[in-house]
């Protein structure tokens, strides 16, 4: 590759970004880092009736909460700004007209009225109506009015539009570097309209300028733009400009059945589709998904490494990644293995880094730390982080380091509670008593050889035991457990079960 890369991804404003749209931005960027390239951000906001207040904002927090970090955008410095279609409105005129001028497109006339008329006029025959080469002489334009008409109609400000005016009898060869090439007939095509009468260009229009404009090398986008690629082929022939080179992505599939991945799909299941929060929908950083675990399961969404690695960091990703290897066929979302993938990156987060976030969580919940000992909630971490998913799931699985059980599991208690449990706790709160080094070890060999000499099961101290340290069957090594949460509180907490339970 001679050229230096650039690639855009373009939004429109319409609404909060899907994470398809994530996947997006996320492979254009991995292909321009992995060529030295630029990663453009381009906001396409043409279109002012979709206009949704907020979304540009949230698709820039998304994309920085990623980590995929823009090299030219809106809020940046840039040689090929403005980087909103809306602040660059002024460039897109003179490109239809020049198009005009070259017999490439039209001024059409129709109004919607008319169009709808012709629309279902076909339909009752049975037929579907299509502005191009079989009716475009028989209607209201440029092609079929004469040129003083034409002016006068202009001159009124008759409302109008600009089509494009596509070749009959063409085949067109379109390159696609995931699909390899696509032959079109352009017979099948319609005139598509590239400007408005108020001055806005339509997406095509827009898209092709910037692009050209912005000196794109590869434009990598969804699949649903795919059956645009036809029309744009052609305006970048008619205008004789390089084109890019083209990769349309795979969609996402739903988790289960057929078609494209929805909002709705993620309500049904409980799964986030935005990678923000955005109104009442929670997004994957609310639901507490690390964004280095979202950047990898999105990647592995239509592309594939070629090997059975499936955990990558941004760094690797670039290094591995290539358009070559991005799939065809669609991407089934698997909601199970993101969260697979959440628990990895958890399980390999430093315990310091993890402590950190829980004690954000303590804090909230008004759960005072300042008399535990320097590092206990980095050690709390340590000793539980292994079955959680997320930072959130720590608190049921470690509320008995910070507070002593309030009650007792109930099957539990009926099945480990026998009549002589209250004296054997009794005597152990005794042995614990004259403890004085009381490491998880110390205690461990003191308490076992006590169990010993005092011909006890093991299975008559250690599950009472827990119960009334933990308040239930669940959590690690116990003697951790009871070195963590220290002597005093120990003895408490079996004092206040004996009495409890009895
Ligand atoms: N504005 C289009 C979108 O919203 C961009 C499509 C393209 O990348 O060409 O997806």
């Amino acid at each position: 590759m001679s050229q230096r890369v650039r690639v855009r991804f373009a939004p429109s404003p319409t609404g909060p970004l899907h994470i398809g749209g994530v996947r997006t931005a996320l492979f254009n960027y991995l292909f321009a880092k992995k060529h030295g390239g630029d990663f453009i951000l381009r906001i396409e906001d043409t279109d002012q009736n979709r206009y949704v207040e907020g979304a540009e904002e949230y698709i820039i927090n998304a994309l920085n909460w990623c980590g995929l970090k823009f090299d030219e955008g809106p809020g940046l410095q840039g040689d090929f700004g403005p980087y909103r279609q809306s602040e660059r409105k002024h460039l897109y005129k003179q490109y239809a007209e020049e198009l005009i001028r070259n017999g490439k497109a039209y001024y059409a006339f129709d109004t919607a009225e008319q169009l709808d008329f012709h629309r279902k006029n076909h339909e009752a025959n049975g037929k579907t109506f299509i502005y191009n080469w079989h009716n475009r002489l028989k209607l209201d334009n440029s092609l079929s009015l004469t040129p003083e008409e034409v002016q006068k109609r202009l001159d009124s400000g008759e409302d109008y539009v600009v089509r494009f005016l596509t070749a009959p009898d063409k085949k067109l060869h379109l390159k696609d570097i995931v699909r390899g090439t696509i032959e079109i007939d352009t017979n099948v095509l319609d005139d598509k309209v590239l400007f408005k009468g108020d001055g806005m260009p339509t997406y095509h229009l827009a898209n092709i300028v910037d692009d050209h404009l912005m000196q794109i090398t590869h434009v990598i986008r969804g699949e649903e733009w795919l059956p645009s690629l036809a029309l744009h082929q052609q305006l970048y022939d008619a205008f004789g400009w390089n084109t890019p080179e083209f990769a349309h992505l795979p969609l996402i599939m739903k988790p289960v059945g057929k078609g494209k991945l929805s909002k709705r799909d993620g309500e049904k299941m409980g799964f986030p589709v935005f990678p923000l929060s955005w109104k009442e929908s929670q997004g994957y950083r609310e639901a507490g998904y690390f964004p280095e675990a979202v950047v990898n399961f999105l990647a592995l969404l239509g592309w594939n490494p070629g090997t059975e690695k499936e955990i990558f960091s941004l760094g690797e990703l670039v290094h591995s990644f290539s358009l070559e290897r991005v799939n065809k066929s669609g991407a089934r979302f698997d909601p199970d293995k993101t969260k697979w993938y959440n628990q990895q990156y958890l399980q390999n987060k430093a315990n310091d880094e993890l402590g950190e976030l829980y004690a954000e969580i303590l804090k909230k919940k008004s759960i005072s730390i300042a008399t535990k000992p320097k590092g206990y909630v980095e050690k709390v971490v340590a000793l539980i982080k292994e079955r959680a998913v997320f930072v959130a799931d720590f608190w049921d699985l470690s509320d008995y380091f910070f507070v002593a059980p309030t009650s007792y599991n109930e099957k539990a208690a009926k099945k480990q509670w026998k009549e002589g449990t209250p004296d054997i706790l009794n005597h152990l709160v005794s042995i614990l008593e004259e403890i004085s080094d009381f490491s998880s070890e110390n205690v461990e060999t003191i308490v076992k050889k006590w169990i010993g000499e005092q011909e006890l099961s093991f299975g008559k101290v250690m599950p009472p035991l827990r119960l009334v340290i933990v308040g239930d069957m669940k959590g690690p090594h116990l003697f951790d457990i009871i070195a963590m949460i220290g002597k005093e509180d120990s003895i408490a907490r079996i004092q206040k079960a004996i009495l409890h339970l009895a």
